[in-house]
């Protein structure tokens, strides 16, 4: 079983010739809305690439049409969502404007995500698979890798967005997941090379570098690149979490660290091939293909 523990939000995407000024209205051309945040998105991805794997969404919507509709969606795509509470007031909100050369300014309001009154409780055994992101309150994060790991469950860390504190997590931790930007600022945070950190830690860590790959370091072992698959990149948000939901359901399955980075690269190429943070069709078979090109 995969069981992810995470943000689930609503994203609205305005698109504008330029971004606004502080007191000036634009108009948008466009307004997209669609179903995101990391952890959401990396159930989506376990769930629809190893359909063999049972996967779980544990996380907060709020008591709005949006968070009904998220938990829907998830639901359709075969995930398990009875670990998915409701709360009251509104579900994590991101509103996101990009001007006509691409870029972006991203508000993000937690709403459910941050509404833990207790801590919750963690139905894992050995042999499940963790997996964890930073956008739900670092302590709750901390107290779900705290039981995953006692109780030999295997706790896979996305840590992103890049968080000041997250490195007390890594003890905790089986197998870290960043991209280059978290990478960089986690060895800031820890004062000490990767290979020396996996080494030290006994950690599995997978670095991601968009179009260039990954680099898997297993266990403090020499560094192994892995080339990405080819792909006309439409769209690259949420490469990284398709890449973290397929490689933790190909660990769940049995599959070694290698061999789930694949699935894991796999995964993100087809996933940037598309405009949104989901690749509406994304199937074992579409994973499979990709690896055998
Ligand atoms: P994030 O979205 O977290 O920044 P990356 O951009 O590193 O993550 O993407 C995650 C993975 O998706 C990469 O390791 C790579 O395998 C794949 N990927 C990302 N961008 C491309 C691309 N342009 N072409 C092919 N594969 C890509």
């Amino acid at each position: 079983r995969v069981l992810v523990f995470g943000s689930i939000n609503a994203d609205t995407t305005l698109r504008v010739e330029r971004i606004p000024l502080v007191g000036e209205t634009v108009v948008a051309h466009d307004v997209q809305y669609a179903s995101g945040g990391k952890g959401a998105n990396q159930a989506y991805a376990a769930a629809c690439t190893r359909p063999g794997v049972a996967v779980l969404m544990a996380g907060a919507i709020g008591d709005d049409a949006r968070g009904a509709q998220m938990r829907d969606e998830l639901a359709a795509a075969g995930v398990d969502v009875s670990l998915i509470r409701e709360v009251d007031g509104p579900s994590g909100t991101a509103l996101i404007t990009v001007d006509a050369d691409g870029g972006n300014v991203i508000v993000v309001a937690p709403g459910a995500n941050h509404r833990w009154e207790t801590r919750p409780e963690v139905p894992v055994t050995a042999g499940d698979v963790v997996v964890l992101q930073l956008e739900l309150p670092l302590d709750i994060v901390e107290h779900v890798a705290r039981t995953a790991h006692a109780a030999g469950a295997r706790v896979v860390l996305n840590a992103a967005p890049a968080t000041p504190g997250a490195e007390r997590l890594l003890p905790l931790v089986d197998c870290l997941v960043v991209n280059e930007p978290e990478a960089t600022a986690l060895l800031a945070q820890v004062d000490v090379e990767l290979p020396v950190l996996g080494a030290r830690l006994d950690l599995d860590i997978v670095i991601t570098r968009g179009a260039d790959g990954a680099s898997v370091l297993r266990r403090g072992d020499a560094e192994v690149r892995l080339p990405a698959f080819p792909a006309e990149a439409v769209d690259t948000v949420g490469a990284g979490d398709a890449f973290v939901g397929a490689l933790a359901a190909a660990l769940a399955a049995g599959d070694d660290l290698l061999a789930a980075a694949r699935r894991g690269a796999a995964a993100g190429a087809l996933t940037v091939s598309v405009a949104g943070a989901r690749h509406p069709q994304l199937s074992g078979d579409l994973v499979d293909d990709r690896l055998n090109q």
